[in-house]
Parts: C-alpha cells; sequence; structure tokens
C-alpha cells in the first residue's frame, strides 16, 4: 500500500494491485564509443541488458550481483527510471515510466513524482554531494522541492531527526560540516538520509558500500534493512560481491539476481541459490567468494572452461555461457536457456534443470 510521508502527504496513487515496479522484456542497448579510425564504420551495440522481465514489490529486497560489466548497473539505473530502455517496459504502479515522460497515452502518474519515488545511493556519495554546502542546506533541497509550504523549523527538525536515526549523533554538529569534513561512511549516511526525504518506495544501492571498510559494511547493510522496515522501502542492492548480496538479501528476507552478460541466469531466495545453486555460473561466484564459507568455495579449480569474459558487444549464440560453462554441450550453442521455476521463487535458465531436454543426448562441447 502507498503511505503518506513524514509531512503528511499523500503517496503517488497508481494501482495498488500492480507490482510497485515491473520490467518487461527490458533492452538496453549502447552504441559503442569509436575510435578515430573506425569512424566511417557501423559503430557496434553493446547489449548491456538484453531481454529481461522482473517484478518489485512493496518492501521487496532484491540483491543482484554479477561480474564488471554484466549489466547490473544499467538495469539498476532502468528500474528506477534513471535509463531509459531501448526495448521493453518499465512500470511504476501500472504505469509506464517513459510513457509518462514523454506525456503519451493516459498518464496516472506524473513523471517528476515517480522519479522522487524511485532513488538512488551511488558507490562514491561524495561526488553527489556539492562541496560548497553544508549537510543541512544539502538535505534540506529535497524538502524545499517536494514540500515548498514547510517552514525553516520543521525542515531542521525534520532533518535532525533523520540524521540522528541514521547514526549521525549529535546531529547539530554534522548539519553545520561541510561534506569534506565527513568520512566515507558517514557521507554515505548523509546520502541516505536525501534519498529517505524524498519518501521513496524504492532505492537503488549501487555499489553502495563498495568503498567503504570492509568493518562498516555489514554496519551500513544493518543501517538500510532497518531504514527499510521503518520507512517501507524496497531495495535493488547492486554488488559484484556475493557474500555481500547473500547478507543483504538473508537479512531482508529477499532475493538474490545473478547477471551475466546482460541475462538474469538465476535469481531466488538467498540461502536457496548458495547452498543449491541451478546455474554453472553461480557456481563460479560461489567459488571466487572465498569467505562464504561453503566447501566448494575457493577450493581447488575454477568451475569455468576459460577464465575471460567475453565481448557484450558480440556475446556467444545460444547460452551465453556456453564458451565457459564446463558442463556445455553442442545444442548450448544453438538454443537460448529460459528461466524456469516457480514464479517470484528460485528460477535459473540451465538445459540441465530440464529432465527430458534434448541436451541430455547432445555431445559435450570440447575447444
Ligand atoms: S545451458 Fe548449457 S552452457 Fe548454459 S549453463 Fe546450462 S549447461 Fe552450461
Amino acid at each position: 500500500m502507498s503511505r503518506p510521508d513524514a509531512f503528511g502527504s499523500a503517496a503517488p496513487s497508481g494501482r495498488d494491485d500492480e507490482p510497485l515496479v515491473s520490467l518487461d522484456g527490458v533492452e538496453v542497448h549502447f552504441e559503442k564509443e569509436q575510435g578515430l579510425f573506425e569512424f566511417f564504420e557501423e559503430p557496434d551495440t553493446v547489449r548491456a541488458v538484453d531481454g529481461i522481465s522482473l517484478d518489485i514489490e512493496e518492501n521487496d529486497v532484491l540483491a543482484l550481483v554479477g561480474e564488471s560489466g554484466c549489466g547490473k548497473s544499467t538495469l539498476g539505473k532502468t528500474t528506477i527510471g534513471l535509463q531509459r530502455p531501448t526495448g521493453g517496459s518499465v512500470r511504476y504502479r501500472g504505469q509506464d515510466i517513459w510513457a509518462a515522460k514523454d506525456g503519451v497515452g493516459d498518464v496516472e502518474i506524473p513523471f517528476d513524482e515517480i522519479r522522487s519515488s524511485l532513488q538512488i545511493i551511488h558507490q562514491d556519495p561524495g561526488s553527489s554531494l556539492n562541496p560548497n554546502q553544508k549537510i543541512v542546506e544539502i538535505l534540506s533541497q529535497p524538502i524545499k522541492l517536494t514540500h515548498p509550504n514547510v517552514g525553516l523549523n520543521e525542515r531542521r527538525e525534520r532533518i535532525y531527526s533523520l540524521l540522528e536515526r541514521v547514526g549521525m549523533n549529535p546531529a547539530a554538529d554534522f548539519a553545520d560540516r561541510y561534506p569534506h569534513q565527513l568520512s566515507g561512511g558517514e557521507k554515505q549516511r548523509v546520502a541516505l538520509s536525501r534519498a529517505l526525504l524524498m519518501n521513496p518506495d524504492l532505492i537503488l544501492a549501487d555499489e553502495a558500500i563498495s568503498a567503504l571498510d570492509v568493518s562498516l559494511r555489514v554496519e551500513m547493510m544493518d543501517l538500510m534493512l532497518d531504514l527499510q522496515d521503518d520507512f517501507d522501502t524496497s531495495f535493488v542492492f547492486i554488488s559484484h560481491d556475493l557474500s555481500n548480496a547473500r547478507y543483504f538479501a538473508e537479512h531482508g528476507d529477499g532475493r538474490v539476481g545473478v547477471m551475466y552478460l546482460g541475462e538474469i541466469v538465476e535469481v531466488g531466495p538467498a540461502e536457496e541459490l548458495i547452498e543449491d545453486p541451478g546455474h554453472p555460473y553461480t557456481n563460479v561466484l560461489r567459488w571466487a567468494t572465498p569467505n562464504l564459507a561453503l566447501d566448494a568455495a575457493g577450493a581447488g579449480e575454477p568451475p569455468v572452461r576459460k577464465i575471460d569474459v567475453p565481448d557484450p558487444v558480440n556475446p556467444p549464440s545460444g547460452c551465453r555461457f556456453h564458451t565457459r560453462c564446463p558442463e556445455a554441450r553442442d545444442v548450448c550453442r544453438e538454443e537460448t536457456p529460459e528461466l524456469r521455476g516457480e514464479p517470484g521463487g528460485h528460477q535459473s535458465a540451465c538445459f540441465r534443470n530440464e529432465p527430458d531436454h534434448k541436451y541430455w543426448d547432445s555431445q559435450p562441447v570440447e575447444d
């Protein structure tokens, strides 16, 4: 259910029977930047996100994980309406986000309201905080924008209580500092406060803990999850580290989504996906994450035929993982597996999960 914010204003309406955000066959294809000598050639197309369908519900947690360049940041930004997809649709409470932006059709929720409801915190909070403004001024802006009639005293009260809530005590002391007078963890808390001041339905935490000291990462994840309860907010949490994705999804009672070359190859509850992976690539991530404390993690040879990730400009045919997969058979070069399993539960895209698939009669791939 959408709810009023801290100042009593109504939240965006939309249809409550619809998912909070729904992606249907979303594609984001970019033209790759060309070098000087390639000027007259056709530009290459990078398939950053390629045909992803996904629902995010109220108070949901989705932790996206995958190697660098797999498209997880692009998918996150597309989910919150910061990146326009080149194919498919992204809906917020049933409203097509880009139709709202372009004023096409019957717009039930204005684009500005959608953008306010879908917030982001970045890996480097310093770059998004104005170095010439005190924290209180930085945090006043979203309130002035969304609640122009709220007076100075009420604004300060709200900012101080939020700073205290994110662990910045005494709030008055932090409020009068400039960003360069804060540590990395404190800046990230300010960025989180700024996002929460917009009363968001969903926050994209894009590698938001990656730049923090290891000792602070769990603390920051716990804080985000506490605030998720207090503010009824959903989180899409992006990390290249499976142990962080596992912690966030497990403690937030959510899901982990594994991405490979622009596709989600496995999604499901953290424990199930890690203890019993349905996709050989998830096994690679397990192997590469020794602090998961699993027998398979970090032990022996890597469970891949090749270490190198193929170029997303020219992804492999069929199953995109077939060039590295130790279980690949000839059919994997020609046919593309779909995500199968319980919708909203544990799903994976590998022919090995289909007992009657012709995979089982196909010949193993030889390099
Ligand atoms: S479909 Fe084939 S190549 Fe793809 S992950 Fe499964 S076994 Fe490996």
